[in-house]
């Protein structure tokens, strides 16, 4: 098989990760992409909107009818910050006969140089970046490829304001997620 790893905080999850998440899919025909939960993404310590139950509540309403996006645990079992190389490194043992294929929105391909073992990465998996709308796509050694995505001009950092202020998401993430925010009502503080 050939599985992508696309890791993030999902703080919440919204439309422009399963959109890229599924161009990505098709453009490099991938069997399965993998959404890698951050329990504690490195670079966003103490800064989660949400707790990493309800981050996972969110992904799994999200993705429980599409036939290729899995959502992955693993970071959660895992205590401390979460790196990408450990989980890399983890799913590589339990699959030896897969082709990982990690991919990176253009803003995570700008951080990746300064993450744990970076150098190591390459090793594990094939790295691609994805286009996003405002970030200019990197050229750096540790990237194999780059390739363009729909552009969807959204963030989980404007989701969380516009829940703080009280303004509508729904054109921004799927219902069941909307309906989740609403109930356990997420993000009210605004972070
Ligand atoms: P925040 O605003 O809280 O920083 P985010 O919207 O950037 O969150 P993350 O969970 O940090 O979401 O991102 C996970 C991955 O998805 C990263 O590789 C990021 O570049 C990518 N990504 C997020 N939103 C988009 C988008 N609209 N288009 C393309 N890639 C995206």
């Amino acid at each position: 098989m050939r599985i992508g790893l696309f890791g993030g905080s999902f703080d919440p999850v919204h439309n422009g990760h399963l959109i890229v998440a599924r161009a990505a899919a098709e453009r490099l025909a991938l069997d399965q992409v993998r959404l890698v939960l951050a329990r504690q993404q490195p670079f966003k310590a103490g800064r989660h909107g949400a707790t990493a139950e309800d981050r996972l509540m969110m992904l799994r309403v999200a993705v429980r009818d599409d036939p290729i996006l899995v959502v992955d645990e693993c970071e959660l079992h895992r205590s401390g910050a979460s790196y990408t190389i450990d989980t890399l490194r983890e799913l590589h043992a339990e699959r030896l006969q897969d082709e990982l294929v990690l991919l990176l929105g253009a803003d995570a391909a700008h951080d990746l140089p300064t993450w744990k073992e970076a150098e190591a990465i390459p090793r594990l998996a094939a790295v691609v970046a994805l286009t996003r709308p405002g970030v200019v796509v990197p050229e750096h050694p540790l990237i194999d490829e780059a390739i363009g995505v729909p552009p969807v001009d959204v963030s989980a950092t404007g989701i969380r304001a516009r829940c703080a202020r009280g303004e509508s998401i729904t054109d921004l993430v799927p219902a069941a997620v909307a309906r989740y925010i609403a109930e356990r009502r997420l993000y009210r503080e605004g972070v």
